[in-house]
């Protein structure tokens, strides 16, 4: 879906993905770090950076 690299760059920089429920949030890294960032969903402080082209696209 995403074609353009600063498009993918745009849309995954900096976006972490709760270990718990899934959820998107954009952040930066130092606050994942510090676990400053709450999910706005299940409220967990857990995340993992999100995987680039996975969302939607697919691998193909
Ligand atoms: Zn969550």
């Amino acid at each position: 879906m995403v074609k353009f690299p600063e498009a993918s760059k745009r849309l995954f920089h900096n976006v972490y993905v709760c270990r718990s429920c899934n959820t998107k949030m954009r952040s930066i890294p130092k606050k994942i770090n510090l676990k400053e960032l709450k999910c706005k969903k299940c409220g967990k402080r857990n995340f993992r950076p999100i995987k680039k082209g996975v969302t939607k696209a697919g691998p193909t």
